[in-house]
């Protein structure tokens, strides 16, 4: 099972289109990290439906960042990593192709961004229109 970060990619920046597919498993491309320190694979993965406060998104565009670069080759450092394998590219834009039970941000056909780290919604952080860095997950 690959650790996602709740992003997907599915190689292509065309056709925003939302889908309805929240019950079965979709297949996209992916960048994907088997191990620390060797290059990355793109390759044709499997994401499951949402579960629980979880959302798939059709990803239009992404960038692998300075955080997916550490997680990759700073990990032998010292550096915290989520496990291996991982699926690269956080920084991406997409819409909402469905949304798992408990969700109520947002839903299927909103614009998103995805972000690194999760939200509290109630720290001075989060509820600036300045920055996105939750003060309760840094
Ligand atoms: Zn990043
Ligand atoms: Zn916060």
């Amino acid at each position: 099972m690959l650790q996602i970060f709740g992003i997907t990619y599915n190689g292509s920046s065309a056709g925003l289109q939302t889908f309805t597919l929240c019950d079965r498993v979709i297949r996209c491309k992916a960048a994907v990290a088997w191990e620390p320190g060797k290059p990355l694979s793109v390759e044709e993965v499997e994401v499951s439906p949402p579960k629980d406060h979880e959302v798939r998104i059709k990803i239009a565009a992404s960038g692998v960042c300075h955080s997916d670069w550490t997680y990759l080759y700073d990990c032998e450092k010292g550096v915290k990593t989520p496990p291996f394998p991982l699926i690269l590219g956080h920084e991406a834009a997409g819409v909402v192709e469905s949304v798992g039970p408990g969700v109520t941000a947002v839903q299927p056909g909103d614009k998103v961004i995805p972000v690194l780290l999760p939200h509290c919604d109630k720290c001075e952080f989060c509820l600036s229109s300045k920055t996105n860095l939750c003060t309760k997950n840094w």
